[in-house]
């Protein structure tokens, strides 16, 4: 493979742009090497500005789960925009997203759409502080909720305790009210409330999380998280900006059976647009602006391209009855063959995977939480990450990614893979 083009577009991109990306996990810091330009993009691949051809395991961070320039999206958005790109008015399809979202997912009855999964999860907590008259909230080590002030904190030198920013600009007064647990821990969520008496007004979580690798939550965990949020007067948040309409049409709520007080969306809800959301029900949302006193707006939330962009993915998510279990057996098929190719080469590994969620570990000992996910071996990683790039198969360029698999993907492409893998894990 020849990344030419690429390495001359990432210098000038460097002289303009920090970094020269607009997103600092695309910088291939983890990973090292420069990063590789996209140019287009169709179903399961993306190519790159050397004409070099991708098999794509990131899909845009998830949105594309039903693959690139899905007809159905691009003709929906080609169409909107001949009829005007925003209006700073309610149009109608805003209703028509919000009333097809609430039909799929449990236990939600009003949603307001934001443009980013960052907003949607600043904006729960605003509205979960607000309603609940209290200001600390507990998040868990490795969930990512975007890069707002309030989650930008890293846990101290004890197990679960204050947070501290972990980033130049965040301040002590902000830090102070994150309190922070471990994920798959409830004694780290208990100990909080019992040092914070009637103080937290809520617990923010990835419900499966995502962006430590794929961790999914130990049996009743999130059973668990309820009835302490219900004993406590306090909220439960699910950020499901990367789970939900994609590990089922109502998300983990349904997965899991366990029901969250607001809910945060992102990634696929938009259909490849900037497109963020939260819901909750009727008495927790009329506590916004301009029914409640908790303000929140966006100049272009509800964007008509955006909207149509996503109306047209959930209704094809939801219209299709096999596509989540299609995504399943394509996972389960692609985890099988890394399985088999790592092991036949005496590779030690974990493989985490929920749905079309799955990510490899080069530990040998189970990964539930942060720390576990911290002791996967990186120079490995790196090395695979390349070996597979180097074969034409675009993976995340950090080992604290989830992978996100499309319904693009035939089983051809997946058998490529796997023989790709087969051929890396030799030289491992
Ligand atoms: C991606 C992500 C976010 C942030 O969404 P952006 O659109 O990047 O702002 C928040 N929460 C989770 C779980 C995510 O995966």
């Amino acid at each position: 493979m020849i990344y030419q083009r690429s390495s001359q577009l990432f210098i000038e991109a460097e002289e303009v742009i920090p970094g020269g990306v607009n997103s600092p996990v695309r910088a291939f810091k983890g990973v090292g090497g420069t990063p590789v330009f996209a140019k287009s993009a169709k179903g399961a691949y993306v190519y790159d500005e050397d004409n070099n051809r991708l098999i794509d395991y990131i899909n845009s961070w998830g949105p594309m789960i039903l693959g690139h320039a899905y007809q159905p999206v691009v003709d929906a958005v080609i169409n909107r925009a001949k009829n005007g790109t925003s209006f700073g008015m309610p149009t109608e399809l805003e209703t028509k997203i919000a009333s097809l979202a609430i039909s799929m997912v449990p236990n939600i009855d009003k949603i307001r759409f934001v443009n980013s999964g960052t907003e949607a999860c600043m904006s729960a907590i605003r509205l979960a502080r607000g309603y609940a008259n209290r200001d600390k909230i507990i998040k868990f080590a490795g969930c990512y909720h975007g890069h707002s002030d309030s989650f930008l904190i890293q846990a101290g030198s004890g197990a679960s305790t204050f947070g501290t920013p972990n980033s130049p600009g965040v301040t002590q007064g902000t830090a102070k009210d994150t309190l922070l647990a471990n994920y798959n821990d409830l004694e780290s969520v208990k100990a909080l409330f019992d040092a914070n008496k009637n103080e937290i007004a809520a617990i923010i979580i990835e419900p499966v999380a995502g962006n430590m690798g794929c961790v999914p939550p130990k049996p009743g965990f999130l059973q668990a998280l309820r009835e302490l949020c219900d004993a406590n007067d306090s909220l439960l948040i699910f950020d499901e900006v990367m789970t939900g309409f994609r590990l089922a049409k109502g998300g983990v709520q349904e997965l899991y059976n366990v029901n969250a007080d607001i809910v945060c969306f992102g990634k696929v809800i938009g259909g490849g647009l900037p497109v963020g959301a939260f819901a909750s029900r009727h008495e927790i949302m009329n506590y916004l602006a301009p029914v409640g006193p908790v303000y929140q707006a966006g100049t272009l939330s509800g964007n008509p391209l955006a909207m149509a962009a996503g109306l047209a993915m959930l209704e094809v998510l939801n219209n299709d009855k096999e596509v989540f279990t299609r995504l399943d057996e394509k996972t389960s098929y692609l985890e099988n063959g890394i399985r088999k190719a790592l092991e036949d080469n005496n590779i030690i590994f974990t493989i985490n995977r929920v749905g079309s969620m799955i990510s490899v570990h080069f530990d040998e000992n189970p990964v539930v939480d942060f720390e576990t996910a911290k002791n996967g071996d990186n120079e490995t990683f790196k090395k695979f990450f390349h070996g597979l790039l180097h074969e034409g198969i675009y993976i995340a360029p950090s080992a604290y990614e989830s992978w996100f698999i499309t319904d693009a993907l035939t089983y051809e492409d997946l058998d490529f893979t796997i023989n790709a893998i087969v051929k890396v894990a030799k030289t491992l």
